[in-house]
């Protein structure tokens, strides 16, 4: 402990999620005499403002917290990027299995029970010799081994280096436990117990949907043969290991998929950020004018295949141009957020909404023939109206064009007419409902 203090590292930080003042105390009582920078958030609303602004080491997360379930708060905090791959070591107060297999299927990295304070020291203790040890990353490892022996000797080596491991001895158990849970690398023997050899398992995990065949696979095996391992590099393995396993090779290559596996959870974070950011207005957080054009016509099609009607608004707000003049940019921002809220309140899942541009709005609905459209905006243009934002007065011009069944038109034709149509609220004094045929082709 005292090398720890004096060590020239910046601290580790860890930030504690317990409503409890009595564990806040324990902990932060057994974190910082480890020379651990702490954090107490009493509820997952705290412990989300804090990591918003702040990058932890580790977290401890209560099971059972005021404003949420721990295990939910897991989840999300396995989702943002800062909180992805850093070990969350879960505190159970009952002892069911249950609430400690719900944890690790959220993502934890770990569960102890809140007395087991020692199990937590131990766990601790390996945590900081490793800490600043660039090399090492932490992992959950599925492991597979019909040798009992071979199996506590390979375990223990991998818990040593701040890996969390379960083992198994056949493939259909194993097979189960990765559907039930999180799992960064699969370590599979190729000759096992029960009818199901380390081939068949890969192969079955491979044939599974992305997020669990995506996993590496490591083999090991004592075949020694040239064709064997080609076959097993076919069938989906990662990468192989020869039997008799030297331990350094073996934390090699498992650190390197490790790490492989915790990069590619991070360019898929990015790229469902990227393709979400594509598609939405970031203000409003309605789709925006690209997705419309892009999906529009595709929800026309689609109408005029199955012969339901759809509908199209366009809804422009009434002398917005003012609104910014006589109350600022940022407060005509606020009210281009709240109409993007109304729009929203106010639609079925399957309707798009989106943010044409500035104050211009678009909205798509299938299923909806003439008589519900007109129906349907006069309830948008009443909701507008009555949406005071800071007192201002909102009101909007709504443009509705409807392709009925039987009709042959395409999204240009509707949006045109609901263009057109719009036009003709703002002629006729605003703050109205107009429609316009729509031309067909
Ligand atoms: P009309 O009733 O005829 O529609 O009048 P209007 O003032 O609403 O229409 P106009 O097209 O003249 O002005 C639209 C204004 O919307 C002008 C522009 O500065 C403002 N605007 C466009 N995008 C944004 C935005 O993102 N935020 C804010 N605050 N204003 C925006
Ligand atoms: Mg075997
Ligand atoms: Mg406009
Ligand atoms: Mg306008």
């Amino acid at each position: 402990m005292q090398l720890l203090s004096n060590r020239s590292q910046p601290k580790l930080r860890a930030l504690v999620v317990e409503p409890t003042q009595l564990y806040q105390g324990i902990f932060s009582h057994v974190l910082t005499g480890l020379d651990f920078e702490v954090d107490i958030a009493s509820n997952s609303f705290e412990a989300l403002e804090y990591i918003k602004s702040n990058t932890f080491n580790l977290i401890f997360l209560a099971m059972h917290l005021p404003d949420s379930d721990g295990s939910i708060l897991c989840a999300k905090l396995r989702a943002l990027p800062q909180t992805m791959n850093i070990p969350i070591v879960m505190l159970n107060s009952d002892e069911t299995n249950t609430q400690s297999q719900k944890a690790l299927v959220s993502g934890a990295t770990e569960v102890f029970q809140k007395s087991e304070l020692k199990e937590l020291s131990t766990y601790l203790d390996h945590f900081i010799t490793h800490a600043n040890n660039e090399q090492i990353v932490y992992g959950r490892i599925l492991y597979i081994e019909d040798q009992v022996s071979v199996a506590q000797e390979t375990q223990s080596l991998l818990e040593k280096e701040g890996y969390s491991v379960k083992h198994f001895t056949n493939a259909d158990d194993a097979f189960h436990e990765l559907q039930a849970s999180h799992y960064d690398l699969i370590l599979t023997d190729i000759m096992l117990e029960g009818k199901k050899t380390g081939y068949t398992f890969i192969r079955d995990i491979k044939n599974l949907p992305g997020r669990y065949s995506d996993i590496p696979v490591l083999a090991i095996s004592g075949i020694n043969d040239i064709q064997r391992k080609i076959e097993l590099l076919n069938s989906g393995a990662s990468d192989y290991i020869q039997k008799p396993v030297l331990d350094e090779e073996l934390l090699a290559r498992v650190r390197n998929l490790v790490k492989m596996r915790h990069l590619l959870d991070q360019v898929e974070h990015q790229r469902t950020e990227m393709r979400e950011l594509a598609m939405h207005d970031q203000l409003t957080k309605l789709y925006n004018r690209h997705f419309l054009m892009d999906y529009g016509p595709k929800k026309i099609q689609e109408a005029q295949r199955h012969k339901v009607p759809i509908s199209l608004f366009m809804i422009d707000l009434d002398h917005f141009k003012q609104i910014n003049d006589n109350h600022g940019h940022s407060m005509g921002d606020d009210v281009l957020k709240s109409v993007g809220l109304t729009l929203q309140e106010l639609s079925r899942g399957e309707d798009l909404c989106a943010r044409f541009g500035g104050e211009e709005f678009v909205m798509l609905l299938s299923h909806c023939d003439r008589e519900s459209a007109i129906n349907k905006a006069e309830l948008i243009r009443v909701a507008i109206e009555a949406s005071k934002v800071d007192g201002i007065n909102i009101t909007a011009s709504i443009g509705v064009a409807t392709l009925d069944v039987g009709k042959e038109a395409d999204f240009d034709g509707l949006f045109a007419a609901a263009d057109k149509a719009v036009y003709k609220a703002k002629e006729s004094g605003r703050n109205r409902i107009e429609t316009e045929e729509v031309k067909t082709i």
